[in-house]
């Protein structure tokens, strides 16, 4: 039975409760009333100084995903980006994974990292390699990380993982410093969830891959993470575990669509009643070719444009949630989704396992093929170009605002007194630091301009403020 408060897998991921939806959403695609009024429902409304969205339930967002009306889809496209603009600006936050080891006991079907791969380099970065690997980052510019690591309790066990996060937080190489590390891997119990949060870790991440349960048995033959019930309530064991920022995804081309965004809704819906907070972050990752895997074999690839309206519909369902895009999709489709609601996305990305300390772009040991391979430099100038705010601010959960508290400053609407000034003063740091010449160009002016848009005159004064310290070589204010 269907049950959003329920802590078991199957009753807060309900099959029948996805059917019934798929089916309801089928019969009301079609259905103009009732889809005016779930647009209604999902619009931004002022409150006091702010805005709010009150977002949508699984059910009526899947109708929305389910109409096929050119006129109906051109107004959630446009919702979404109103509700993007409302809570997101025009900031975009960048980050980049750092790959620990391929090392993995598990068998998922689609990732090259899978036991039965024997002819793919194994590769574990050592204390030092990862130093390299960080010093690298930082001198592209990074702050913000997401470490990623196949499954093997003998050669990656937890000990290993917090090691490496001390490592990476030490490292501070001539201005740079990584001030946010979010973890990526497999789910483990509600212990190595404390030891993370000890650890100082940003957002905990762990892709569903599919909520279809029969499919994930399929896709998942061995190894620990075979086991459905155990990794969709990870997330539940990671807040019992004192981490409040979690991170879903669906790994879209596995099963269908439809599904997967219904599910999606469900297990932020689940977060919410059960622990009074959604989820800090939904990813869109689609498969890609890799090593052994052809990603043609899996029949449920989407296109393009579906790919946007699914990204459409979870921004207006869940508008307090960012939402990650990887160097996985192309410059012009990231061009698309951005505005859709998109909030974070990484840049200079290299999947392999020491891949940032090599010259060349190395794919002996990589996850999947990059298609985005721009320099970070490069992403930065083409976002400013774009009009973005390239952002590389990790201030929220340094100052405590994590889970709820995060989401009560989107809700008042403060994020424009603080978060705008932040990406400003973090952007300013990257072009006094890495910027090559034309983006510092292009950077300065934007920051001059946007400077202007704080509400809040002396929010206004100290960003100005802050900004001429950084251009006197002083690093790190934050509102
Ligand atoms: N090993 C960890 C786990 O089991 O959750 C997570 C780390 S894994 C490096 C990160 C994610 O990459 C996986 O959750 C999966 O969704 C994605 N991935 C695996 N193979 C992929 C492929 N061929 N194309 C695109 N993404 C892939």
């Amino acid at each position: 039975m269907y049950n959003p408060k329920s802590m078991r897998a199957e009753e807060f991921i309900d099959n029948q409760e996805i059917l019934d939806t798929l089916e309801y959403a089928e019969k009301n695609k079609n259905n103009l009333e009732l889809i005016d009024k779930i647009l209604e429902k999902a619009s931004p409304k002022k409150v006091g100084n702010g805005v709010h969205c009150e977002g949508l339930t699984h059910r009526e967002a899947s109708v929305l995903l389910a109409c096929e009306i050119p006129e109906v889809v051109e107004k959630i496209y446009k919702l979404a980006e109103e509700i993007k603009l409302a809570f997101y600006g025009n900031r975009i936050v960048m980050f980049a994974p750092l790959y620990l080891s391929n090392y993995c006991v598990n068998s998922c079907v689609y990732c090259p990292y899978h036991i039965k791969n024997k002819h793919i380099a194994r590769k574990k970065l050592t204390q030092e390699e990862i130093k390299k690997e960080v010093i690298a980052l930082q001198d592209m510019g990074h702050k913000r990380l997401a470490i990623e690591s196949g499954e093997d309790p003998v050669n990656n066990p937890i000990e290993y993982i917090l090691e490496s996060i001390k490592t990476i937080y030490s490292i501070k190489h001539k201005n740079g410093a990584i001030r946010r590390v979010n973890v990526n891997i497999a789910a483990t119990t509600v212990e190595n969830y404390r030891k993370l949060k000890e650890a100082g870790i940003g957002t905990y991440i762990l892709f569903q891959e599919t909520y279809h349960k029969e499919s994930y048995e399929k896709l998942h033959p061995a190894g620990p993470k075979h086991n459905y019930d155990y990794h969709t309530e990870a997330m539940d064991r990671a807040m019992e575990g004192g981490i409040d920022d979690v991170g879903l995804g669906v790994l879209f081309g596995l099963e269908m669509y439809k599904y997967e965004f219904a599910g999606l809704l469900m297990h932020a819906e689940h977060l919410e009643a059960v622990h009074g907070v959604g989820p800090h972050t939904i990813s869109v990752p689609r498969v890609k070719r890799a090593d052994d895997i052809d990603p043609d074999v899996f029949d449920n690839s989407i296109s393009d444009e579906i790919f946007s309206k699914i990204i459409a519909c979870i921004r207006i369902a869940v508008p307090y949630t960012g939402m990650i895009i990887s160097t996985r999709e192309s410059e012009s489709c990231r061009d698309k989704v951005l505005k859709l609601g998109v909030s974070q996305i990484s840049g200079g990305s290299r999947t392999s396992v020491g891949g940032y300390t090599e010259e060349e772009r190395p794919h002996d040991t990589e996850q999947f093929d990059v298609c985005d391979q721009r320099e970070l430099d490069e992403v930065v100038r083409w976002l400013m170009e774009l009009g973005y705010i390239p952002s590389f601010c990790t201030a929220c959960y340094r100052e405590g605002r994590t889970g709820d508290r995060f989401m009560s400053l989107c809700k008042t609407g403060q994020i424009q007194n603080c978060c705008h000034p932040n990406a400003l003063m973090t952007l300013k740091e990257f072009l006094e630091d890495y910027a090559s010449e034309d983006t510092v160009k292009i950077g300065n002016e934007l920051i001059t301009r946007e400077l202007e848009k704080i509400p809040n005159e002396k929010a206004r004064e100290v960003a100005k403020n802050y900004i001429e310290n950084i251009k006197n070589g002083q690093r790190d204010f934050r509102f």
